[in-house]
């Protein structure tokens, strides 16, 4: 496997070298700072409340195995009382193993809603072999989500994506739809009933690879329909890969730039009046055009090649 290929976690640098079981001390660290990580986001975007009902969308890969791990951590000791509900759709793929999931709520003693709707032969019917079959088998999925909250009188949908979706997002939409948007943290649900939040928006995927590996969670493969991951995508997080490896503290940066958005020094006449700007108007960060850029100290490969540029000025 060439670098550039290689998943996330393989790319991280390795934060303990000790043996990870679920009693081990590194295992223990990770899953508190896993918890940390959750429980800051629900805190910042002020994701659940007291009275929520929180359904979990529990796909059987390791991101919401683990988001409703440590959703369920973290109502042991919340200060608020709150419902979750596990809630899984069986979209009838071949080889789908129906069993796995039922047993393993059981298991953890998590209520559950397991829904069977065969959308995966609508797809095959509908979508000509050979493309893409994932943006309508996504709208599908994402109504049957909607009722299926309605019916269990949920407030909340969690979905397990974390830091690492929500930047390839970003980057898919600026150079393939010539858009800045990611995913947010929080948002209102298409059909504007219920409030969709991402809880594990702080979490590496390296760091919920490690949790679930140590965890032993029984995955389920996320290929059954046959559909291959969107090229462009694939191409995202190779970028992503590289500059994990070459430019340590980049992408971290990268996370913390969209909760820094300064709106006067982008381009947008909607988000800032360009038009009714004056001598008078009080702008964010000032007038920094002729000023060499603020160097976040993250990124000393960037600091070097800035320093060396202006030296050769
Ligand atoms: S990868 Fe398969 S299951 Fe996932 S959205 Fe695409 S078609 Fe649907």
């Amino acid at each position: 496997m060439s670098a550039a290929t290689a998943p996330l976690e393989t790319l991280a640098p390795a934060v303990d070298a000790g043996p990870e079981t679920r009693h081990s001390n590194t295992f223990l660290r990770l899953k508190k700072k896993l918890e940390r990580s959750v429980g800051e986001a629900i805190g910042d975007y002020d994701m659940i409340g007291d009275g929520d009902t929180v359904m979990v969308c529990i796909s059987g890969g390791k991101d919401s195995y683990t988001l409703l791990s440590c959703l369920l951590a973290l109502r042991e000791r919340a200060p608020v009382d709150f419902r979750i509900v596990a809630m899984n759709l069986d979209q009838k793929q071949p080889g789908f193993p129906d069993h796995i999931l039922p047993a393993y709520f059981e298991s953890i003693g998590v209520e559950y809603r397991i829904v069977t709707e065969d959308t995966y032969s609508i797809v095959k019917d509908k979508i000509p072999e050979g493309k893409t079959t994932c943006s309508l088998c996504s709208r599908l999925r994402r109504g049957i989500i909607y009722r299926t909250a309605k019916e269990i009188g949920a407030t909340r949908i969690a979905l397990g994506h974390h830091r690492d979706d929500i930047l390839e997002t970003l980057f898919l939409n600026m150079f393939f739809g010539g858009k800045i948007k990611a995913m947010p943290p929080k948002l209102v649900s298409d059909d504007g009933n219920h409030v969709v939040i991402r809880p594990l928006a702080y979490c590496t995927e390296a760091e919920i690879a490690r949790f679930a590996r140590a965890m032993d969670f029984p995955i389920i493969p996320c290929n059954l329909c046959g559909s291959q991951e969107n090229a462009q995508r694939k191409q995202i997080k190779a970028m992503l890969q590289g500059w994990a490896r070459d430019f340590p503290g980049r992408i971290e940066s990268l996370a913390t730039s969209l909760k820094n958005v300064v709106p006067s020094h982008l381009a947008d006449q909607r988000l800032f009046d360009f038009t009714g700007l004056t001598q008078q108007t009080e702008v964010e960060e000032g007038d920094t055009a002729f000023d060499p850029p603020e160097l976040p100290r993250l990124v000393p490969q960037a600091v070097r090649i800035v320093s060396r540029l202006q030296d050769a000025d």
